[in-house]
């Protein structure tokens, strides 16, 4: 029997086809009718089709997350599994977002897209969603990415790449598979299970996003507090340092503690690891009031922090749901 698999689709490059006048990509106006061009897809799962949204992923919302991941659990006995198709741009986001929303998750949900649309000739779409498909009837549970070659997990995946066709990484988790003949599933993967899935779909947008450069102006991080935000992730040096001497940003992160404003620090570096305690310059950020993002990418760290707010009050008991492992966005 073919594994029956629902495709929802929210856009990107893999349904978009050229502006006439200005020659720039734009979103066709039938997803439906691009995806008609692979026929070869019904014979090897039995799929449905669901048009979530038709946009280019920088104009994807949470509220994009939540559609996908209520219409993933209203339909999860109907099917065995999913199949994402969006834009790859902010893929790495939405994949971790679901990840976060989808708990005990036991089946595939696969994010693909592809960087050449696929009416255009060396498009890379009619690879990309025959794999996905493909993976989506596999024995692995996961909110993966399947883009080129790769299997990966999608809240440790990063956009790396523009141009070429294996745009996705996994800085620091080896991937979950490789699409050769046969598909191969490393040992890690999380596997097939009978389990309820356990839906938490609710996600705060009040974040800013600060990445450090050297002469960073604190003011800016102190005037950020009188807005209306939950939390501030700042991009860190090395394995998270920031300044304390002239440009010091030490008393906004204070500040922002008493206002029970969450101070999340990330870091910069391709493979990079968050760790606070490694140097004076982390340490007076946790000693005012900062958290770690771990081994987290900025993108799992920020909408797993997004995913955390509404379920906790306290800056204590964020950091207890972000140091926790929920979905395998860190060690
Ligand atoms: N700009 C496109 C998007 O993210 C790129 C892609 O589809 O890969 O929607």
């Amino acid at each position: 029997m073919k594994p029956k698999i629902l495709l929802l689709f929210a856009g990107g490059t893999i349904g978009m086809v050229p502006n006439p006048e200005t020659g720039a990509l734009q979103p066709a106006q039938s997803a439906l009718e691009v995806l008609n061009n692979i026929p070869e897809l019904s014979e090897i799962v039995d799929i449905d089709f669901e048009l979530v949204v038709n946009v280019d992923s920088s104009n994807m919302v949470p509220d994009h997350w939540i559609k996908l991941a209520h219409l993933i659990a209203k339909k999860y006995k109907d099917y065995d599994g999913f199949v994402v198709a969006q834009g790859t741009d902010t893929m790495a986001y939405s994949a971790s977002a679901l990840s976060y929303a989808l708990g005990n998750l036991g089946k595939p949900v696969v994010f693909t897209g592809s960087l050449i649309p696929l009416l255009e000739i060396g498009s890379d779409a009619r690879n990309n969603l025959v794999y996905a498909c493909m993976t989506a009837g596999l024995n692995i549970a996961e909110v993966c990415i399947v883009l080129s070659n790769q299997i990966l997990r999608g809240n440790r995946a990063k956009k790396h790449h523009e141009s070429f066709v294996a745009a996705f990484h996994s800085p620091n988790f080896p991937e979950l598979g490789e699409l050769g003949r046969p598909i191969v599933l490393n040992d890690w993967c999380r596997k097939r299970h009978d389990g309820e899935l356990d839906a938490k779909v609710d996600f705060d947008k009040r974040i800013v996003v600060i990445k450090l450069f050297p002469g960073f102006n604190p003011d800016i991080l102190e005037n950020l507090l009188s807005l209306d935000i939950r939390a501030i992730v700042i991009e860190g040096f090395g394995p998270g340092n920031v300044p304390f001497l002239e440009t010091s940003i030490i008393p906004g992160i204070i500040k922002a503690r008493e206002k029970n404003i969450v101070v999340l620090i990330a870091n910069q570096m391709e493979r990079g690891k968050t760790h606070l305690e490694a140097y004076e310059a982390g340490l007076k950020a946790k000693e005012a009031g900062a958290i770690s993002a771990h081994d987290m990418t900025t993108e799992a760290a920020v909408t797993k922090l997004m995913w955390a707010l509404p379920q906790a009050s306290t800056i204590e008991e964020i950091d207890i749901i972000m140091s926790n492992n929920i979905a395998g966005e860190l060690i």
